[in-house]
């Protein structure tokens, strides 16, 4: 009994030498020192033996226990220290890796440049005032000088909602609301969409406008060339030249349209400019005196001027974009360039 005790004893240790896992440990343990285990069942024998072999046996099979026990607990310490490094090497994390981007958007070219367009403007006082897109006619345009029957309303391929309900084909009925709520002096913009029976390169059935009203004592045309040539200045550059050129608008008086030297020749003509060497790319005049009857300003006592542009053209213009339904496609690829 004496040698199966120490063999039981060497074989345990070497079990557990050679044991990589804790589950090898465990079903050792339960091999060795579990209750059917060897090293139990040779213990429960003890009682067969003699009295003197007994003791001397008994007390060595206790110290192998203890030791067993022992050997078990310091094996499955170091297996689970090993695999805790093993882990922690595993999972380190490389901080040294560059980030995942997140695909963020970027502004409309449109809103790009109707932000820039309202900066200029208010840092020369103008505030920002917008209205309704489904207008009535009144305001789209008999408040405007342009009656029923006008040809001025042919010019603008116009959506009916109803007989007297219109969307609105320019931004200039802001205008004639805002004089209504407000005495003078009035100093505004209006940007926002409009509609227009209308589709090709150059023209969309909804576009956006930027309309500006400037009303007061005392002022002149001077006033109206000086505010647009600093506008066209911070827009396209300080060395643009410019040109104002007579029209007509049935609710300025006189009117004049802004050309810019085309910055794509440089004046001498291409196919942007038709050659002319020039760029159209504002309306304005002084504002009628038919219209302020409508908003009850007295016109021996203010004057003012008006004037509007068209985002979609500036921006085609300032970016060299050559189809104006880009801006409405949502094109990935288009929208990323700016
Ligand atoms: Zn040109």
């Amino acid at each position: 009994m004496k040698e199966e005790l120490e063999k039981i004893h060497q074989d345990c240790q070497v079990a557990l030498a050679l044991a990589k896992k804790e589950s090898e440990i465990s079903d050792i343990r339960i091999q060795v020192l579990g209750r059917k285990g060897s090293l139990t069942q040779l213990l429960k024998r003890l009682a067969t033996l003699p009295e003197g072999e007994r003791k001397e046996i008994g007390r060595r099979a206790n110290e192998i226990k203890q030791a067993l026990e022992t050997k078990v607990e310091e094996a499955l310490r170091q297996i689970q220290e090993r695999e805790r490094k093993e882990a922690l090497e595993r999972e380190k994390i490389d901080v040294t890796l560059p980030g995942r981007r997140m695909a963020i958007g970027t502004r409309h070219p449109l809103t790009q440049i109707l932000d820039e367009i309202i900066h200029i403007f208010s840092r020369l006082g103008f505030e920002v005032v917008e209205g309704p897109e489904v207008e009535l006619d009144y305001y789209n345009f008999e408040a405007l000088n342009i009656p029923k029957g006008h040809p001025a309303r042919e010019m603008q391929a116009t959506f009916f909602i109803s007989e007297d309900v219109v969307l609105r084909t320019h931004t200039s009925p802001v205008q004639v609301r805002t004089m209504e709520r407000k005495r003078p002096p009035v100093r505004v913009i209006c940007p926002g969409a409009v509609y227009r029976c209308d589709s090709d390169p150059t023209h969309s059935p909804m576009f956006h406008q930027v309309e500006g009203l400037l009303v007061d004592r005392g002022i002149t045309f001077s006033d109206l060339k000086g505010v647009l040539t600093v506008f066209v200045h911070q827009m396209f550059g300080k060395e643009t030249k410019l040109r104002f050129r007579p029209s007509f608008f049935p609710f300025t008086e006189p009117s004049a349209e802004i050309d810019i030297e085309c910055f794509i020749c440089g004046g001498t003509g291409c196919s942007v400019c038709s050659g002319t060497g020039w760029l159209e790319i504002l309306g304005s005049g002084m504002v009628d005196p038919a219209v302020y009857r409508f908003v009850d300003y007295d016109p021996e006592e203010v004057t003012g001027f008006a004037f509007g542009m068209g985002i979609e053209r500036i921006a085609m213009l300032k970016y060299g974009i050559n189809d104006i339904r880009l801006f409405f496609t949502n094109d990935l690829r288009f929208l990323k360039q700016f």
